[in-house]
């Protein structure tokens, strides 16, 4: 009978690899009814400048609940794109959001048959500023989405179906570049964002000058001392920065653990859960981003900035930076709404933050949430189609809840 089941079990998990092989060929799941149409948004007397015209179709006879964050919106606010050039990555440069769940008004409703038709304009969120072929494809997990009949738009195997269109092929010319320069602004660099493919970043690694109280030196006189971290507060009133203070404290704490863990080549319940089955190659990765995280943690001359001023239309995240702009954390109401410690904690969405930057560990958020992380780490550890950002090491929140390891895991 146990033998019988097993082999059940086996089968059934060949199934399903075969049905995720067969769907991720094709650009949209066959039964996704969210089709996503994209063409070059161009003005008349030039070519393509960096703008598509992105159509969302309900091709369903019932309505579509979608978070808004999830579709196009013609100021970003999420990545929703994988851009190349001359087939290599362009960075993403817009906000990384920590969302909590969604709330009524953050979703927004398709009717059966209706279309969306946004107007995106990538130079803003993307290091879009040289010329050259550009390749262009939108892909989104439909997390929290759902249909007016009560179903969620999943695969067979569970995994979020993907709002994701075709490729587009862009060419960029240099001549166009330069009238664009010459008539408007321009430019990717929004919210004090560095200059794209040129930023100037301070340097990544532990300081060892100061920290005479580092981690696990539970003195008596570290509340007097800011517990020995010095960080950059902005905006912050006194018990705002206090408790911010705290949380930095506290994340260095959890990223040690983490990172001694890993290095330690423990591979316990704690690690398959958020970083899938063992494979070395995926581990390395894994605590090669502990590494990092954990050293940009622990910078102590003020390089890790808290901004407690949010931007309006993001009060109600955890928090939020820009990839390239390090160690600058933007925190939000959900942010001091949430517990010290454990999970989605202040401390964790720390960690979850600082993964964000490309040079730490450049994660992206595929997907949100205790589920959504650790469904990623069971059904689709590595990759989706190629796209780094699907997978557990390159997803934000496996790092925080590896990190904040609530409920405990060995
Ligand atoms: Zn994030």
């Amino acid at each position: 009978m146990k033998s019988l089941l097993l082999s059940a079990v086996i089968g059934s998990s060949l199934l399903a690899t075969a049905i995720a092989a067969s769907t991720s060929a094709a650009p949209i799941a066959k039964s996704n009814p969210l089709r996503v149409g994209m063409v070059a948004a161009t003005a008349p007397a030039t070519g393509f400048l960096g703008a598509v015209e992105v159509t969302i179709t309900n091709t369903s006879n019932k309505t579509a609940r979608v978070p808004k964050w999830q579709l196009p919106n013609a100021s970003g606010e999420s990545e929703l794109f994988r851009i190349t050039r001359d087939g290599q990555p362009v960075e993403y440069v817009g906000k990384m959001v920590k969302r909590g769940v969604p709330k009524a008004k953050d979703f927004a409703i398709l009717r059966p048959g209706q279309t969306i038709r946004t107007v995106v304009d990538l130079s803003i969120d993307y290091a879009i500023s040289q010329p050259g072929q550009y390749s262009v494809t939108m892909a989104k997990p439909l997390q929290w989405a759902s249909l007016s009949d009560g179903s969620s738009l999943k695969t067979p195997r569970g995994d979020f179906m993907l709002l994701q269109s075709a490729p587009l092929n862009l060419w960029l010319n240099a001549s166009d570049l330069n009238n664009a320069a010459l008539s408007t602004t321009g430019g990717a660099a929004r919210g004090g964002s560095t200059v794209p493919g040129n930023p100037t970043l301070p340097p990544l690694g532990r300081d060892t000058s100061a920290n005479p109280n580092g981690a696990g030196d539970p003195g008596p006189l570290r509340d007097r001392s800011g517990f020995g971290v010095n960080a950059t507060y902005l905006n912050c009133s006194a018990d705002r920065q206090a408790l911010a203070r705290t949380a930095i404290k506290e994340a260095r704490t959890y990223t040690e653990v983490a990172k001694g863990y890993l290095n330690a080549g423990t591979v316990g319940t704690r690690y398959t859960w958020w970083f899938g089955t063992f494979l070395t190659a995926r581990y390395n990765s894994a605590k090669q981003n502990f590494v990092n995280i954990d050293a940009a943690m622990d910078l102590n001359a003020g390089q890790v900035s808290i901004n407690c001023l949010c931007d309006p239309g993001f009060e109600d995240s955890y928090a939020y930076v820009y990839p390239n702009d390090p160690y600058k954390i933007y925190v939000c109401n959900a942010f001091w709404a949430a517990p010290m410690l454990g999970t989605d904690s202040k401390a964790g969405t720390l960690i979850h933050e600082m993964s964000h930057f490309t040079i730490v560990a450049d994660t992206d958020d595929w997907v949100y949430g205790q589920t959504g992380a650790h469904n990623l780490a069971l059904s689709n550890p590595n990759q989706t189609s190629g796209n780094p950002s699907a997978s557990v090491v390159g997803n934000a929140d496996n790092h925080e809840y590896f990190g904040e390891n609530t409920p405990n895991r060995n």
